[in-house]
C-alpha cells in the first residue's frame, strides 16, 4: 500500500475545508448530514472545527463491492428534520458523482433553505454528472484509495492516513 496523504496533510486539508465552511456560513446555524459510512472520520474531525451552531445527522449510502461499483442504495431512516434549515452534506469522496447527485435530489425534497456539499477527496477526470460539491479538500488521481474512513470490503477505515490500494492488497477472487 502506498501513502497518498499522511496525517499532517489530511489535518491541513480538513482545517482549510473548515475555514471555507466557516467563512461561507458565518454565524448561521448549520445542519451537517454525514453520508455513512465513509465520512465518519472526516465528519468527526470537521465538525469540531466548525464555529456556528451545528446539528449533526446521518444517512447511509452504499454502492461498492470490493473495488467495483454496484447499484446505489440510500437509507434515509435516520435523517434529521431539515425543513427550512441550511444543510451541508459531508462525503468522503466524489468519484463518478452519482452518489452525491442522487442524495442531493433526495435531500432537497425535505425542504432545506439551502443545500451544499463538502468532500474530502475528488477523483480527477471520473465525473459522470453535472453536479459538483461546493467544498473539496483534495483533488486526487484516479486510484482506489483507503483509510481515513474509506474502505475496501469494510476494512482499512481506521488507517489514520490515506493510501492507494495496490494489486498485491486485493483479495483473491474479490
Ligand atoms: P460516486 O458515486 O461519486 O462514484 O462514489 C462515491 C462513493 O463511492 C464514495 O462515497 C465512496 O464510498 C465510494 N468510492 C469511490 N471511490 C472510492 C475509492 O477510491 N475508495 C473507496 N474506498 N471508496 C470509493
Ligand atoms: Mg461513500
Ligand atoms: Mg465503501
Amino acid at each position: 500500500m502506498k501513502t497518498l496523504l499522511d496525517e499532517n496533510q489530511l489535518n491541513d486539508g480538513v482545517e482549510k475545508l473548515a475555514d471555507a465552511i466557516n467563512a461561507h456560513y458565518g454565524d448561521k446555524p448549520l445542519t451537517i448530514i454525514c453520508i455513512l459510512t465513509g465520512s465518519i472520520v472526516l465528519g468527526a474531525d470537521l465538525i469540531r472545527k466548525l464555529r456556528m451552531p451545528t446539528r449533526v445527522g446521518v444517512l447511509q449510502t452504499s454502492s461498492y463491492e470490493g473495488t467495483e461499483r454496484g447499484d446505489l442504495t440510500i437509507n434515509a431512516e435516520m435523517m434529521l428534520d431539515i425543513k427550512d434549515r441550511e444543510v451541508l452534506l459531508i462525503d468522503d469522496i466524489f468519484d463518478t458523482g452519482h452518489t452525491l447527485d442522487k442524495v442531493t435530489a433526495l435531500v432537497a425534497d425535505y425542504g432545506p433553505t439551502s443545500l451544499q456539499s463538502a468532500v474530502l477527496l475528488c477523483k480527477t477526470g471520473r465525473q459522470e454528472v453535472e453536479y459538483r460539491p461546493e467544498f473539496i479538500a483534495f483533488d486526487i488521481p484516479d486510484e482506489f484509495v483507503v483509510g481515513y474512513g474509506l474502505d475496501y470490503n469494510d476494512e482499512y477505515r481506521n488507517l489514520p492516513y490515506l493510501a492507494c490500494l495496490e494489486d498485491s492488497d486485493l483479495e483473491p477472487n474479490a
